[in-house]
């Protein structure tokens, strides 16, 4: 029998983290759910994946804590082993246009967008160095590779993890760990649920409907599993929203 794969994912307790940590448990993993909420919120989560036959855990911290970060990851291989894959979901917005933009709002999203996930990868990258393997997933998004206005903060934050995982698969290659990115489009989640008007969205997307969580789960489950030679990419999940 092979040995079930552990993934991480951290902002995992709602939307596409969820999804993503559910396809990656009905291939088979068994999974770690992030999330800065308390654990009763993330019983449901905790279920959905369960009932997938996949062993469950959560652990609840904030990704932009850099300690908190460490001492969790730590905790995870003290008490499961090890890390196999890493899915650096987490994320938020605080959007505004650039003249208005106040630097509490600028390095609030850069902090939990892009730095946490140097923090996660940190603390995990050396126990895959050990293992001889790993697959780190960075969620980026379209509007990092194409800019968007009144989102400076996030797209630049996005942007930065298309660099980190260019600059992390270079680095880590040889180790036979793999770092990819993923960039969807729009997807229906809390996050999307304030657009308002998504005729104006959907007029721009040649598929013509807004993407669901599960189209990105099928490419992060491709990304951690079905592949083992796709390495320093970023992959745009968006109906053709930009061709
Ligand atoms: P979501 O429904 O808001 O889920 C994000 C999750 O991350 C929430 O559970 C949130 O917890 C958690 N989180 C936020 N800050 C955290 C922190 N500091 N530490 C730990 N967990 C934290 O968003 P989503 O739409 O599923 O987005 C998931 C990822 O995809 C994000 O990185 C987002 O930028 C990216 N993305 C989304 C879209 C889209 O159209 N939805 C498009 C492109 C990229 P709380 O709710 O408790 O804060």
């Amino acid at each position: 029998m092979t040995e079930r794969k552990i993934a991480l994912v951290t902002g995992g307790s709602r939307g596409i983290g969820l999804a993503c940590a559910i396809e990656l448990a009905k291939a088979g993993c068994d999974i770690i759910i992030n999330d800065i909420c308390d654990a009763e919120k993330a019983k449901p989560a905790l279920d959905e994946i369960k009932a997938c036959g996949a062993n469950a855990y959560f652990y609840s911290f904030d990704v932009s804590n850099d300690e908190a970060v460490k001492e969790n990851v730590d905790k995870m291989i003290a008490e499961h082993g090890k890390i196999d894959i890493l899915l650096n979901n987490a994320g938020n917005t605080k959007d505004g246009l650039n003249l208005r933009m106040d630097m509490e709002q600028w390095e609030r999203v850069i902090k939990i967008n892009l730095t946490s996930a140097y923090c996660v990868t940190h603390a995990v990258i050396k126990y895959m160095m050990k293992a001889r393997q790993g697959s780190i997933i960075n969620m980026s998004s379209v509007v990092g590779l194409h800019g968007n206005p009144g989102q400076a903060n996030y797209s630049a934050s996005k942007a930065g993890l298309v660099g980190l995982t260019k600059t992390l698969a270079k680095e880590f290659g040889s180790r036979n760990i793999r770092v990819n990115a993923v960039c969807p489009g729009f997807i229906q989640t809390a996050m999307t649920a304030e657009l308002g008007n998504i005729d104006e969205y959907l007029k721009a997307i040649p598929m013509k409907r807004l993407g669901t969580p599960e189209d990105i789960a099928k490419v992060v489950k491709f990304l951690a599993l079905d592949t083992d030679y796709v390495t320093g990419q970023a992959i745009e999940v968006a109906g053709g929203l930009i061709i």
